[in-house]
C-alpha cells in the first residue's frame, strides 16, 4: 500500500482549481494525469528573450519580442497552416504561422490592422520570415518585457505556456516533507537540496543541482527496484529443463548458426537447466538473427516436455513470428497455434483448448495470450520480443502466469549503450548478438540537403516505377505533436498527388486498427510507398521495401536512425537511405550523419550516440521508450547511474528487506516513481 504521505502528490489532476473536463485531453496526452506528474513536469528548456524594434535586428533563429500591425490571413489549402502576416516598423513581414485548428484563436488574438506585441522564435519560411505558434501575444508590452527568462513547457493542443506554469505552481504548493532516501554522506557531498527544496527551483530557473538530485532520485529508484527483481527471481522456484536436442537436430535452417548465436543458445540453454527461472535478454540488432535464437531455447523448452509462449508488441509482429517459426520448424513437428486479441469463437476455443491439453507446443500472440481466460497445461518458457515495450511491471504479471515461474528469454532489437543496459535491463542477464550473419549487402546510406527535395521525389518514382517499395519518414520534432502530425500529412497529401494510390500513411493519432490496415496494405505489398512518423521504427519486415527516405535526420539520435534505417536492406537487393538534412547543420549533426554513412554497427552508434547526445538539439530525450526515465535525461544517466547503482546495491546489503528507517524511505521513492512492483516482490518473500 502506497504511504500516506504520498496520497495528495497521487490526487487526480483535476482535483486543481481550474481543472474541468476541457483540460483533461490535453493533460492526458502529456502524462499528466495526477498532481505529482504535474509537480514533476519541469520545464525542457530555459526562453532568453530580446526586446527588438524591429525584424533588421533580429538574427534567426533567436528568440524575441517586437512590435507588430497585423494586415493579412491566409489560409494554406487542405490541412495546411494558417498564417497571419504583420508587418514591423519599418515595413518588414513576418508570417505568424499556426497548425492545426489554430486559426480561430489566432484571428482573436490577431486582430486586422491592429498592433501588438508577439514573442517568440524568428526562422524562416522560403523567403519570408516567420514565427511559428507565438508564445505570446499582447495588446501591451508591459507583461512580455519583463518576463525576458521564462521557462518552456513541453506542450499539447489546448495548453499554453502560462496555464501550465499556474497548474505547476498549485502542484506545488501540495508537496509534502518525504523522508530522505539519499546516503546523507552523498547528499552532502554533492551538495544537493532536499526533494521538497529541488522540485520547485527546477522549475524556478535552469538549476543544475536540484535538477541532478531529482534525476538521482529516479535512478535510484529504477537500480533499486531491478534489484530487487533479480534477488525475488533468484530466491524463485523454476523447473529445470533438460532438453534432449532430438527437436534441435530436426530443424533444418537454410543457414549456419553465427557464432553469436551458438554462443547466446548455449547461455540461455544453461540457465534453463538451473533451478531458479532464466531471466536473460538478448539483445542484438535488427537482422542479427534472434528470431533462430528463440526458437533454438523454445525448442528447448519443448524437448522438456513444456509449452512455449513468444508475445510480440502488435499483431502485425505476432503473425510475421508465426508465420517465420511455421517455416523454421517445418521439419521438427512442434505445433504452434497464433493467438491474438482479433480470434473469436471457434478458432480461439480450439486453441485454448489446444494451450490446456498440451497439444499446442508453441503459441505466438500479443499480450492476449496471457489473458485471464488463457491457460497452459505446461507453461515453461516465455519469449518476449522487444521487451522495451514492456515494461518491467507488465512482464511481472506474465511470468505470474504458471504455477512455476517459467524461464523468461526478452529480446530487443534497440542496440543501447552498457550505460543503459544496466538503466533498463539490470535484473537480466545479457547476451549479445554482436555479429552479423554473412552476406548481409551495406545500405549504401547519403546525406542530401533538402533543397534537392524534387530530385529526391523523382528517385522515388523512379524506385516505385520498378516495383519495389519505399518508406518516408517525417519526424516529430516540434513541440505539439499535432503539428509534426500536420507536417508529415502536408507531405502524405503532395506524395499522394503525385503517386496516388500507392501512397499510405501511419501515424500515431491514427486508431490503431487505421493504422494496422495501412501497414498491412504496405506489407502485403498493395501499397508502395509508406508515409510514418517514428511509429515504425519496431515494425513489419518487408523485404522488397529497399528505399528509405528520412526528413529532417539530423533531428534523429543515432540508435533512433539506426533503428529506422534497419526497415530496409532486409532482403537480397540493395538498399538505399536517403538523409536529407536541413541548411543550418550544427558540427554535432554533421558528426552524426557522417557516422551513419560510416557505420551499420548498432552497437557502435549507440555509443557514439550517448557521447553526442546533450547538445539539447535531438528530438530523442523525452521521446517515450527511448529510457525508462522521465526526469533524468541522457547526460545524467551517463553520469549519476553507476552512482545510484552502487548506492542502491550497498543499501541492498544493508537492509535487503528496506526496514531500517533509511529503507522505510527508500519504499516511499519506489511508490513515488511506481516501481512500487519492487516493493510488492519484497512483500511476497
Ligand atoms: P532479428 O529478429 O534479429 O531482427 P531475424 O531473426 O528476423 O533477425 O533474422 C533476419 C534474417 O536473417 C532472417 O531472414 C533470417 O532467416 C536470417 N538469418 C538468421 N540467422 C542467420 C545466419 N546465421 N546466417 C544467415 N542468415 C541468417
Ligand atoms: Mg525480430
Amino acid at each position: 500500500m502506497r504511504p500516506d504521505l504520498l496520497n495528495p502528490l497521487f490526487a487526480e489532476s483535476s482535483s486543481l482549481k481550474g481543472v474541468g473536463p476541457g483540460l483533461a485531453r490535453p493533460l492526458d496526452k502529456l502524462g499528466l494525469t495526477r498532481v505529482k506528474d504535474i509537480a514533476y513536469h519541469l520545464p525542457d528548456r530555459w526562453v532568453l528573450r530580446r526586446a527588438v524594434a524591429n525584424l533588421d535586428e533580429a538574427g534567426l533563429g533567436e528568440q524575441i519580442v517586437l512590435p507588430l500591425t497585423v494586415r493579412d490571413y491566409r489560409q494554406s489549402a487542405g490541412r495546411g497552416p494558417f498564417r497571419v502576416m504583420a508587418e514591423d516598423a519599418v515595413g518588414n513581414y513576418v508570417a505568424l504561422t499556426y497548425f492545426g485548428r489554430a486559426a480561430y484563436t489566432a484571428k482573436k488574438q490577431l486582430p486586422l490592422g491592429e498592433k501588438r506585441w508577439v514573442a517568440g522564435r524568428l526562422d524562416q519560411f522560403g523567403q519570408t520570415w516567420q514565427i511559428v505558434h507565438p508564445d505570446h501575444v499582447s495588446e501591451d508590452s508591459a507583461g512580455m518585457l519583463g518576463q525576458l527568462n521564462e521557462p518552456v513547457y513541453p506542450l499539447s493542443e489546448g495548453l499554453t505556456q502560462g496555464r501550465v506554469q499556474a497548474l505547476v505552481a498549485q502542484s506545488l504548493a501540495h508537496l509534502p516533507k518525504l523522508p530522505e532516501w539519499i546516503e546523507p554522506g552523498l547528499l552532502a557531498r554533492m551538495d544537493w537540496p532536499a526533494w521538497h527544496h529541488a522540485l520547485p527551483a527546477a522549475h524556478k530557473a535552469a538549476n543544475k543541482l536540484a535538477k541532478d538530485r531529482l534525476a538521482y532520485d529516479e535512478l535510484l529508484a529504477n537500480s533499486l527496484a531491478l534489484m530487487l527483481v533479480r534477488e525475488s527471481n533468484r530466491a524463485k522456484k523454476g523447473t529445470p529443463l533438460h532438453g534432449d536436442g532430438r527437436l534441435r537436430a530436426k530443424l533444418n535452417l537454410p543457414f549456419e548458426l553465427t557464432g553469436a548465436q551458438k554462443r547466446s543458445i548455449a547461455e540461455i540453454e544453461s540457465d534453463m537447466a538451473q533451478g531458479a527461472p532464466m531471466l536473460r535478454l538478448l539483445q542484438g540488432d535488427v537482422g542479427s538473427g534472434k528470431t533462430a535464437v528463440a526458437l533454438n531455447a523454445m525448442l528447448i523448452a519443448v524437448e522438456a516436455g513444456g509449452q512455449a509462449a513468444l508475445l510480440a508488441p502488435t499483431e502485425i509482429l505476432a503473425r510475421q513470428h508465426f508465420e517465420t517459426l511455421n517455416k523454421m520448424a517445418a521439419g521438427t513437428g512442434v505445433t504452434i497455434a497464433l493467438l491474438t486479441g482479433r480470434d473469436k469463437g471457434k478458432a480461439r476455443e480450439s486453441i485454448l483448448m489446444g494451450l490446456l491439453d498440451g497439444s499446442i507446443d508453441i503459441c505466438v500472440g500479443t499480450h492476449a495470450i496471457f489473458q485471464e481466460a488463457v491457460a497452459y497445461r505446461n507453461l515453461a518458457l516465455v519469449v518476449i520480443d522487444e521487451q522495451h515495450r514492456f515494461g518491467v511491471g507488465q512482464r511481472l504479471m506474465l511470468t505470474q502466469k504458471a504455477r512455476r515461474t517459467p524461464h523468461c528469454l526478452a529480446m530487443t532489437a534497440t542496440p543501447i549503450p552498457r550505460t543503459l543496459t544496466l538503466a533498463q535491463y539490470g535484473e537480466m542477464d545479457v547476451s549479445r548478438l554482436d555479429e552479423m550473419p554473412p552476406g548481409r549487402q551495406a545500405i549504401d546510406t547519403r546525406v542530401i540537403s533538402t533543397e534537392r527535395i524534387a530530385d529526391v521525389v523523382e528517385g522515388v518514382a523512379r524506385h516505385i516505377a520498378k516495383g519495389a517499395q519505399a518508406y518516408w519518414v517525417c519526424p516529430m520534432v516540434r513541440e505539439l505533436e499535432t503539428e509534426d502530425i500536420a507536417a508529415a500529412e502536408a507531405r502524405y497529401a503532395a506524395l499522394k498527388e503525385r503517386f496516388g494510390d500507392t501512397v499510405v500513411m501511419v501515424h500515431g493519432q491514427l486508431r490503431p486498427e487505421v493504422k494496422d490496415a495501412g501497414m498491412e496494405r504496405f506489407a502485403r505489398g498493395e501499397a508502395q510507398l509508406l508515409v510514418a512518423t517514428t511509429v515504425i521504427e519496431v515494425g513489419v519486415d518487408v523485404p522488397n521495401a529497399t528505399l528509405m527516405v528520412i526528413e529532417q535526420a539530423e533531428r534523429f539520435g543515432l540508435a533512433q536512425l539506426h533503428q529506422l534505417r534497419g526497415r530496409v536492406g532486409r532482403g537480397s537487393q540493395q538498399s538505399t537511405c536517403l538523409l536529407l538534412r536541413g541548411e543550418a547543420l550544427s558540427e554535432t549533426g554533421r558528426e552524426r550523419l557522417a557516422l551513419m554513412r560510416e557505420t551499420q554497427d548498432g552497437f557502435r552508434l549507440a555509443e557514439e550516440d550517448l557521447r553526442l547526445r546533450g547538445g539539447g538539439e535531438l528530438l530523442g530525450t523525452r521521446q517515450s521508450g527511448d529510457t525508462p526515465f522521465k526526469v533524468a535525461d541522457f547526460e545524467q544517466i551517463a553520469r549519476l547511474l553507476p552512482l545510484a547503482h552502487d548506492d542502491a546495491r550497498l543499501l541492498m546489503e544493508r537492509d535487503g528487506g528496506l526496514s531500517s528507517p533509511r529503507g522505510e524511505a527508500a519504499r516511499v521513492l519506489l511508490y513515488l516513481f511506481e516501481r512500487d512492483w519492487g516493493v510488492q516482490l519484497l512483500r511476497g518473500g
